[in-house]
């Protein structure tokens, strides 16, 4: 068995139910919108607010002003009720999954060292870590890794002073997280609770976990 000295988490979908949170803001998003007047079928709202949210780019910050110019509905109040229904929801719901804190914490006592690798813009990475409580249990983290190029995991796993191949990286999005890894010479382990849809494609990923406290019995 390979002796694995150091884990590297991706953030969302991995460490935090990212997507989740999102479809949760943007219902009540919705449900704000209409009833600050907002007069557009209501059936389907919320959903066409997630999908616009999706396609717009899930870091995109001007999707309700955006849907609302498109549907010729733009107000201030309108835009000003689905932005504080939206953020209540998400400074409310941004937690790890469970589990989360137990497994670093076994993790650390083992001698593990710990790291993040995400894609997200770096202030937003450091947000979401920190409103999870979860910056202390770091060595490193990367932002703006550009997933799957293997810079970013190589990167994270110079500074822990480590060699790729005692390194596992634990993702939910396999072309990103476990093709990149796998090419940087790591050791890879596909996170199939955080996937959004099912997976189509086969994962090549060393290991597939369902929970994240299942990370424990890999070493
Ligand atoms: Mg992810």
């Amino acid at each position: 068995m390979k002796k694995i000295k150091g884990i590297l988490f991706d953030l969302d979908n991995t460490l935090i139910d990212f997507m989740k949170m999102k479809k949760m803001a943007c219902s009540e998003a919705a449900a704000a919108m209409l009833g600050a007047g907002l007069k557009i079928k209501a059936e389907n709202l919320a959903d066409d607010l997630f999908k616009y949210y999706l396609n717009y780019g899930i870091e995109g910050d001007y999707p309700f002003t955006d849907f609302l110019k498109e549907h010729n509905a733009y107000k201030d109040e309108i835009l000003a009720a689905a932005i504080n229904a939206y953020n209540r929801v998400k400074s409310a719901f941004l937690e790890p999954y469970p589990g989360v804190i137990p497994t670093f914490i076994k993790l650390i006592k083992k001698g593990i060292k710990l790291g993040i690798v995400t894609d997200a813009p770096s202030l937003k990475a450091h947000r979401r870590i920190d409103s999870m409580k979860l910056h202390g249990f770091f060595d490193v983290v990367v932002t703006e890794a550009n997933k799957p190029d293997p810079k970013g995991f190589l990167e994270a796993v110079k500074k822990l002073n480590l060699e790729p191949k005692e390194v596992m990286m634990l993702g939910d999005w396999p072309e990103k997280d476990i093709v990149g890894a796998k090419n940087a010479g790591l050791i890879t382990c596909f996170a199939k609770y955080g996937q959004m849809e099912n997976v189509k494609e086969k994962v090549e990923a060393d290991y597939v976990i369902q929970r994240i406290e299942e990370v424990n019995q890999i070493l």
